[in-house]
């Protein structure tokens, strides 16, 4: 199985945190969905043997194209690739586009998955990440995303300036009103380059406070697990059966192609294993997708160990022992039942063992790239 990821590189305007790749050139919507056209037709070799089961549209903001433009680059996507009968159709979408219009795209085009960049219900939050929406309009689109589609996930930010405990348990108690098959908290953070991380270094603005967004994860993951949610990765919480599909396969490293500027690739030829990534860069992509590549890498033996056990990690299935046996082997080490560094992360109550893995707990949760460096080769 394997999943297609299309990069949407466009929004509306720029919200001060967001460090991800887009353009608010809307006239170059048309000439990039040309250029996806192509890439999407010169890459499909790369997954001729496999069948796709996820197709998931991110952003940028994937919600500003048409009802005609998604439904020709979803026609695209059928005519070249094999895809299954239940394939997850994920859509990004920003509250402030959620039209009649769009409700109607959803359903003609039997998308099943809709991933809601609602980030809070207080207008303070919004207006501090200059988000477009109001929080009036939180509440709305999330009433209407329930009942219009099966599949919903709401995406929450916590650790904005000013913001108190109280404040972040009120958004996760709204958030719950509404009984979201899926929620992805994500705490703020300072990006490099971004308008924020500017108005930090001039004092305008104050940084993220550590200890208080350990604090809101942490109040965050015991109330989801309350309510019945699974936390199943790090930023993620899914009622049962309905982890994102898409997100699961990524982790487990199954192949996807990424299109679109930015966009990341996995794939396999033969026995050898590939990432690539686009170009950020809208007007390169334009002119020949295929010329807009950033790099290209075959993954050698230790880089592959490195990506199992961070990715096994980070989810809660954790990190099979198997994998760390191999690690041990590669890195020329003691065996994992000597090793002083797991029994060190395991005093510091950063991970448990089960009999076939190890796996972090919710303190863990909160550095879990710390501790799968600990354990790289
Ligand atoms: S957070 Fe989303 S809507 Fe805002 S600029 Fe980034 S990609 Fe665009």
């Amino acid at each position: 199985m394997a999943g297609i990821y299309v990069h949407i590189p466009f929004c509306r305007r720029r919200c001060n945190y967001c460090d991800f790749y887009f353009t608010t050139d809307r006239k170059l919507i048309e000439p990039f969905l040309a250029a996806l056209k192509q890439e999407l037709e010169s890459k499909a070799p790369l997954l001729a043997n496999e069948r796709i089961d996820t197709i998931y549209f991110g952003g940028g903001t994937p919600s500003l194209l048409t009802f005609s433009q998604i439904r020709q680059t979803l026609d695209e996507i059928t005519r070249l690739y094999d895809i299954e009968s239940d394939v997850e159709i994920t859509l990004e979408a920003n509250p402030e586009d959620c039209s009649d219009e769009f409700w109607r795209t959803i359903h003609e085009l039997e998308i099943n998955r809709l991933s809601l960049g609602l980030q809070s219900f207080h207008d303070e939050k919004l207006n501090h990440l200059q988000r477009k929406h109001k929080a009036g309009k939180s509440f709305e689109v999330a009433e209407k995303a329930v009942t219009e589609v099966k599949n919903v996930s709401f995406d929450l930010i916590f650790g904005t300036e000013g913001e108190t405990l109280e404040l972040w348990q009120k958004d996760i108690e709204h958030a719950l009103s509404f009984s979201p098959q899926h929620i992805s908290p994500y705490s703020l953070t300072l990006e490099k380059g971004t308008p924020f991380f500017r108005m930090v270094e001039r004092g305008k603005k104050h940084p993220p406070n550590n200890n208080l967004q350990e604090a809101m994860f942490l109040d965050a993951i015991a109330t989801f697990k309350k309510n019945g949610y699974e936390h199943y990765e790090v930023s993620n919480f899914a009622r049962p059966g309905f982890r994102s599909k898409h997100n699961v396969n990524c982790w487990k490293r199954h192949p996807y192609l990424g299109f679109g500027p930015g966009a990341h690739s996995f794939y396999h030829v033969a026995e050898k294993q590939f990432r690539e990534a686009n170009l950020k860069n809208i007007k390169h992509y334009i002119a020949s997708p295929s010329k807009a590549l950033d790099f290209k890498e075959e993954l050698s033996d230790k880089e592959i160990l490195n990506e199992q056990i961070l990715l096994g990690l980070r989810q809660d299935c954790g990190l099979n022992m198997d994998v760390l046996k191999k690690r041990c082997k590669f890195a020329g080490s003691e065996p994992i039942e000597r090793q002083s560094k797991l029994e060190e992360l395991h005093s510091l109550n950063l991970i448990t063992f089960t009999h076939k893995s190890i796996c972090l707990t919710e303190k863990g949760f909160t550095l879990a790239d710390s501790v799968a460096e600990e354990l790289f080769v």
